[in-house]
C-alpha cells in the first residue's frame, strides 16, 4: 500500500454527503443526458469534476470573511488583498476578477485582435475559448513527453523551446500580441514547468518583443514541484521560488479558486501602465469597480488570506501526497494515469481502459459515465467532448491526442477511505471494462461543449 500523509489540519465543520441506490443513479444519468455537469450535486457521493472552488476554507479565512468591508471604492479588503497580491506576486498593477476567465476575458479584450497567434505551452479551455471569441488562435506547443502518458518527465508541463522559436518566427513576432504558460499545465495532466524552462520561455518572447503572461491558476503546486525536483531549489521557502517565476514575466492571469483556496475569485496582474488603464475601462464595463472586480469585500478577504495558505508546505506536501496517493492505488488496479501524478488531479487513460471505442464515440465520456453508474463519483472528461473541433482550414475533425477521465481533488475536503472508495470502485469498473460503450452527442453548441452537451449511449 502507498502511504498516506496525514491531514495537516483537524475538521470542525463536517457536511453530510449520501449514496444513491444504483437505480436512482440511472434515473439521474439518463435525465442529465449523460452528461455530468447536469447531475445534481445531491445525487453524487465524492464530487472530483473539479478542484476550482470547492476546496475547504479555513478558520482564518471564515475569520476574514467577517471583517469584509463591503464599501462600493477603495474597501480596506482590497487594500489587504492588495497588500497579499503585491507580495507574493510583485506586479506593478492587479485588479481582482470573480474568476480566472473573467481575467482572461478583459485581458483578450485589450490585447487580442482577429487573426492574432497566442503560444502556450497548453491553453486550458477557457483561456482557448476566449482567445477563439476574440478571433486569436491559441496555440499549444507543450513538450512531445506530455503525450505519452507514460514518460516520467519530471516536468511534463514543460514548452518545447525549440517549436516556440520556429512558431515565432513562421507567423512573424507582430503577430503575436502575448506569450503565456500554463503552471501547472491543468490541460495536460497538471504536470509542472521547470524554473529552467521558464527562463528559457521568458528569453524567447522578450527577445521578440512579446510579453509573457503566466496563468498561475496553481502556482504554488508548481513552485512545490520545482523545490521538490529541480536541482538548487531544495533550500528555498515557495515563496522564493513564486518571486524568482513571476520576475520573469510581465503580468498573470489566475483563478484564485485553486491556490488561493476560495469558493469564488481571480486575478489580472500586469507591469503595464497603459495596459492597466485600458483593463481597468473594461473591468468597470464587464466585472465592476477596479478595488472590487465582480466580488463582494468578503471574498477579497478570504483570497487575501489563502494566498498565504496555498504557499504553506505542510500543506503542499499534504495535497501533492494525497493526489500521488490516489494515482497509485489507480494504477495498482491495472489503471494507467499519467506519470508523473500531477498537482490537483489524477488523469486517467482513458483510451488505454476502452480501448474497443474510438475517439469519435468518446472513450473519455464512456469511463466518467461508468464511474458514476458504479460508485456515483464524478469526474470529468478531458478529451475529444472537451478538445475535439473541425479545423477551419481543411473541414477534417481533429482528435486530441490524448483520451483522459480526470479526477481532480477539492483541497482539504476529502480524506483517505474517501480516495480508497474511488480506487475500489475503479477496480470493480476495470474487471468489466471490456462491455462498456461508446457515445454520441445528441446536443453540442459550439464553444466550451463539454459544460452543456448531452448524449446518448451507443
Ligand atoms: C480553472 C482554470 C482557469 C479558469 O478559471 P475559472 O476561475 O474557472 O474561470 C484558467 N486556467 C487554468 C489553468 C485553470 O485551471
Amino acid at each position: 500500500m502507498p502511504t498516506y500523509p496525514p491531514e495537516p489540519f483537524r475538521i470542525k465543520v463536517t457536511e453530510s454527503i449520501r449514496l444513491i441506490p444504483p437505480a436512482e443513479r440511472e434515473k439521474a444519468l439518463k435525465e442529465a443526458g449523460y452528461n455530468l455537469f447536469a447531475v445534481k450535486a445531491e445525487d453524487i457521493f465524492i464530487d472530483l469534476l473539479t478542484d476550482s472552488g470547492t476546496g475547504a476554507m479555513s478558520q482564518e479565512q471564515w475569520a476574514a470573511i467577517m471583517r469584509g468591508d463591503e464599501s462600493y471604492a477603495g474597501a480596506r479588503s482590497f487594500f489587504r488583498l492588495k497588500q497579499a497580491v503585491e507580495d507574493i506576486f510583485g506586479f506593478n498593477y492587479f485588479v481582482p476578477a470573480h474568476q480566472g476567465r473573467a481575467a482572461e476575458n478583459i485581458l483578450a479584450a485589450c490585447l487580442v485582435k482577429p487573426g492574432q497567434y497566442l503560444p502556450s505551452n497548453m491553453h486550458f479551455d477557457t483561456t482557448d475559448a476566449n482567445i477563439r471569441a476574440r478571433g486569436g488562435h491559441p496555440t499549444n506547443l507543450v513538450i512531445e513527453e506530455a503525450f505519452d502518458p507514460a514518460n516520467p518527465h519530471p516536468f511534463k508541463g514543460n514548452m518545447d523551446i525549440a517549436k516556440l522559436n520556429g512558431f515565432i518566427e513562421k507567423v512573424g513576432a507582430a503577430k503575436v500580441p502575448l506569450g503565456m504558460v500554463t503552471v501547472t499545465n491543468n490541460a495536460g495532466g497538471g504536470q509542472p514547468v521547470s524554473m529552467e524552462n521558464l527562463k528559457a520561455i521568458a528569453d524567447v518572447y522578450h527577445t521578440s518583443g512579446i510579453p509573457l503572461f503566466i496563468d498561475a491558476a496553481r502556482y504554488a503546486e508548481n513552485c512545490f514541484f520545482i523545490k521538490q525536483r529541480e536541482p538548487g531549489y531544495a533550500q528555498k521557502s515557495i515563496k522564493e521560488i513564486a518571486h524568482e517565476m513571476f520576475a520573469l514575466a510581465d503580468g498573470m492571469t489566475m483563478s484564485a479558486k485553486k491556490d488561493a483556496i476560495v469558493n469564488i475569485g481571480g486575478l489580472l496582474c500586469m507591469n503595464d501602465e497603459k495596459l492597466f488603464e485600458n483593463v481597468k475601462n473594461e473591468l468597470i464595463l464587464r466585472e465592476g469597480f477596479p478595488t472590487y472586480g465582480g466580488l463582494a469585500g468578503r471574498d477579497l478577504d478570504a483570497m487575501a488570506v489563502g494566498l498565504y495558505e496555498g504557499l504553506d508546505e505542510a500543506y503542499l506536501a499534504y495535497r501533492l501526497g494525497q493526489t500521488a496517493y490516489l494515482a497509485t492505488r489507480i494504477n495498482e488496479a491495472g489503471i494507467p494515469t499519467i506519470q508523473p501524478a500531477g498537482g490537483h488531479a489524477v488523469y486517467l487513460d482513458a483510451a488505454a481502459v476502452l480501448p474497443h471505442i474510438p475517439q469519435s464515440e468518446f472513450p473519455g465520456q464512456a469511463l466518467c459515465v461508468e464511474l458514476y453508474r458504479e460508485g456515483a463519483i464524478r469526474g470529468v472528461e478531458i478529451g475529444s467532448v472537451m478538445f475535439a473541433h473541425t479545423d477551419a482550414d481543411t473541414g477534417q475533425m481533429v482528435y486530441p491526442k490524448l483520451e483522459l477521465l480526470r479526477l481532480a481533488i477539492p483541497r482539504r475536503t476529502y480524506t483517505q477511505s474517501h480516495m480508497d472508495y474511488v480506487a475500489d470502485t475503479l477496480a470493480r469498473i476495470k474487471k468489466r471494462s471490456a462491455s462498456i460503450r461508446g457515445y454520441k452527442f445528441t446536443y453540442a453548441p459550439e464553444l466550451l461543449r463539454h459544460f452543456t452537451a448531452r448524449f446518448e449511449p451507443l
